[in-house]
């Protein structure tokens, strides 16, 4: 898939004083594993200041029918937290009680689900509370690839927020679910405070691509993520190896289609660790300036719908030739 008539890489928004490296707060170049921070904390600093300014330009720009979704998706946050039954199911065997959510998450909506523990240094960003929960449920909800080809012109970005906002609603269903068995759950759409791919890539949702986006084997990146977090007790999957890292090595897709050049070709040191890292300078604004682009996680070959699966068979089965 080609990006149809992307708008040029110019520069779209005039910083009054040009922030801080959004690269720096994340902690590129970082040798120590220390947890992330926040690119625009709630109580902005000085120092991060200018980033609320980029993020007021994408809010104050967005077409009136993304800023809707935008709004009712906040709305539907009320319903994250709530009262837990008073009679409790008890679980004798934590497989069959993963697989029962599994599928309820699924009846729900869900397009992929994964079971993980809730561990801090997975979901906090720095200086953040610890959440009281025991596992993490992830999920992902897909994308419409047909809108989505038309990356990145408004009616991709509309696509993007009504999968946030069905994604958040899902979320809510199934934290209810849980709820009604006598267990605490809580749901974590889109703009709560937590960081979700950690997670999602212990219980084995998928792989970190090239283009800084989770890849799952069968919806490539044209999913958006959603947890919830419960201390029902459930056996948790682990980690997959699809064969991500082998087709990165060689494909140059989303680099070559990133209109302000932000992917990287190498892995960067990020915070500890040597991994792909998407620029955040130069994503952030091209970003705000065409309602979430996307462009990259749509050219990715991952995302072209059925050919994941045979994509990691074939790279699997020449790595064990090799
Ligand atoms: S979302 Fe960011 S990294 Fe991806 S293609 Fe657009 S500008 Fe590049
Ligand atoms: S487009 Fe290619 S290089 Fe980029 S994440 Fe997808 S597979 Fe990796």
């Amino acid at each position: 898939m080609r990006p149809k008539e992307p708008p040029a890489p110019e520069y779209g928004y005039a910083y009054v004083n040009p922030p801080r490296s959004g690269n720096e707060i994340n902690g590129m170049g970082v040798p120590e594993k220390i947890p992330p921070r926040k690119i625009a904390p709630d109580d902005f600093t000085i120092e991060d200041y200018d980033y609320k300014d980029l993020f007021d330009f994408f809010f104050m720009t967005m077409s009136w029918p993304v800023f809707k979704e935008f709004v009712l998706g906040m709305f539907e946050s009320r319903k994250a937290r709530g009262r837990v039954a008073g009679r409790r199911t008890e679980v004798d065997d934590p497989v069959s009680m993963a697989t029962h959510v599994k599928q309820k998450a699924e009846e729900i909506g869900f397009d992929t689900v994964g079971i993980t523990e809730a561990r801090d240094e997975l979901l906090l960003y720095e200086g953040d509370r610890p959440y009281p929960y025991k596992y993490a449920i992830c999920l992902g909800t897909e994308q419409d690839r047909k809108t989505m080809e038309q990356v990145p012109q408004p009616e991709a970005g509309l696509e993007v927020v009504r999968t946030y906002r069905r994604s958040s609603s899902c979320s809510n269903r199934l934290a209810a679910y849980i709820r009604s068995l006598g267990w605490p759950a809580e749901a974590f759409a889109v703009g709560r405070d937590i960081l979700m791919m950690p997670s999602a890539i212990q219980a084995g949702l998928g792989q970190l691509g090239k283009h800084g986006s989770l890849i799952n084997r069968e919806l490539g990146s044209n999913f958006r993520l959603t947890l919830v977090l419960t201390d029902l007790p459930m056996a948790t999957d682990a980690p997959v190896d699809i064969g991500v890292e082998d087709v990165c090595a060689t494909c140059r897709a989303c680099t070559r289609y990133c209109p302000p050049d932000a992917i990287y070709d190498d892995k960067k040191m990020v915070r500890g660790v040597e991994k792909w890292y998407v620029d955040f300078d130069r994503c952030a604004w091209y970003f705000s300036m065409t309602t979430g682009c996307s462009i990259c996680v749509e050219v990715c070959p991952w995302s072209k719908p059925g050919r994941g699966p045979k994509l990691s068979e074939i790279v699997l089965a020449r790595r064990e030739k090799n």
